[in-house]
């Protein structure tokens, strides 16, 4: 059952900014969902319009079926996570964790044990009778989740809440958030930019562009089956190469460059559908992890730079299809050796993996 709906919901800033444009969003209860896009895409704006702290411009939002707008922010029973920690200054740590449980009207005892338990959770014991302002960033910020944690609201609402921490902690937090969610059952809206957070969080991802939803789905769907172009780019680092080419049905097998220099066979991967027949251009996606060094594989390709990153390498190719990377696991002895730039590779495709866009609207064909 939907518990979180978004529906047709905008916002535009009294100075025009179109932030949010038309949004619909479902989330069963107890669902971890998070909302992935670039700086300035709208995540922020469409998390405190849930939250209340922002009034909708139009559209509606519903929690347990019914519409919110009436209430106020703390009518709400939602816990936030602001990506700018907003601690109490006058209070202590061990205060600042406390306060949402004194204003829910939890007893003394009560609290004193939940509190005790996210300090030990979070590692703040140490910390629980200092003031904010005397605390790194990242400390500020764990205290700030931990505040938001200790309470079992209706709906947790997290922006960018690891931010500032560094990457150990990062993962540490990941995986305590991720814990307490399950143990509750709170459903999450959990907002990032970085998507190995998001992939690693998610039950569902969305994935917003300019205050637009560009798909929704679980991290391996959002990653293996991109809807369109720009979904297929965000996300993976580096995103998917995309090769511009024209396909015949005289030729199903074969893409052929733009340029008309080269030409690929890659089997029966660009059948396309009755309706695609004859000429046609298409843009081909496909992942690093996908393209392959094959002798028998007829794209010549010249190295430009072999990016060792440890576990892998990024080996950026110039061939007639344009610019492509090829992911070599570092691990392989065959493959110890780094390129140097201006060796020429014969390189293939793992057919099971490419995907096909319109190159004029973007969307997966
Ligand atoms: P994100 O969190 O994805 O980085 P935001 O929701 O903060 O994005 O912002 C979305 C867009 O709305 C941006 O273009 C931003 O500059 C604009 N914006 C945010 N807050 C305001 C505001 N109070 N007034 C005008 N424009 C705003
Ligand atoms: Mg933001």
């Amino acid at each position: 059952m939907s518990f979180l709906e978004l529906q047709h919901l905008s916002k535009t800033f009294a100075d025009g900014t179109q932030a949010v444009r038309s949004i619909d969003l479902t989330c069963a209860e107890g669902e971890f969902v998070v909302l992935l896009g670039p700086s300035g895409c709208g995540k922020t704006t469409t998390l405190r319009m849930i939250a209340g702290l922002e009034s909708a411009t139009g559209g509606q939002i519903l929690i347990g079926g019914e519409p919110v707008e009436k209430l106020a922010p703390s009518e709400r029973d939602v816990g936030f996570v602001f990506q700018f920690y907003a601690l109490y200054p006058h209070l202590t740590v061990r205060e600042n964790i406390e306060f949402p449980l004194v204003c829910s009207g939890v007893g003394r005892s009560q609290r004193r044990q939940r509190v005790d338990e996210m300090l030990e959770r979070l590692e703040l014991g140490a910390l629980a009778k200092r003031n904010p302002s005397h605390l790194s960033g990242g400390d500020q910020q764990r205290v700030a989740l931990a505040r938001a944690l200790v309470r079992k609201p209706r709906l947790w609402l997290m922006d960018e809440p690891l931010g500032t921490l560094d990457a150990d902690r990062r993962v540490e937090m990941r995986e305590l958030i991720c814990a307490q969610q399950l143990d509750t059952g709170v459903t999450t809206i959990y907002v990032t930019h970085d998507q190995e957070e998001a992939m690693s969080l998610a039950d569902r991802v969305v994935v917003m562009d300019d205050g637009r939803l560009r798909q929704v789905g679980p991290p391996a769907v959002v990653y293996d089956e991109p809807d369109d172009l720009f979904v297929a780019h965000f996300i993976g680092s580096p995103g998917m190469n995309f090769v511009e080419g024209v396909i015949s049905g005289e030729h199903p097998g074969m893409l052929r460059a733009s340029n008309g220099d080269s030409a690929a066979l890659i089997g029966d991967a660009l059948a396309l559908p009755g309706e695609h027949a004859g000429t046609r251009s298409v843009t081909m996606g496909v992942r690093p992890e996908f393209v392959r060094q094959d002798a028998s594989d007829s794209i010549a390709a010249t190295v430009v730079v072999d990016d060792y990153l440890g576990q892998h390498r990024n080996v950026h190719l110039d061939t007639g299809f344009g610019r492509l990377v090829m992911r070599v696991d570092g691990h392989e002895a065959s493959q110890r050796r780094r390129h140097q730039p201006g060796d020429r590779l014969q390189i293939g495709f793992d057919q099971q993996h490419l995907r096909f866009f319109d190159p004029d609207t973007g969307t997966r064909i």
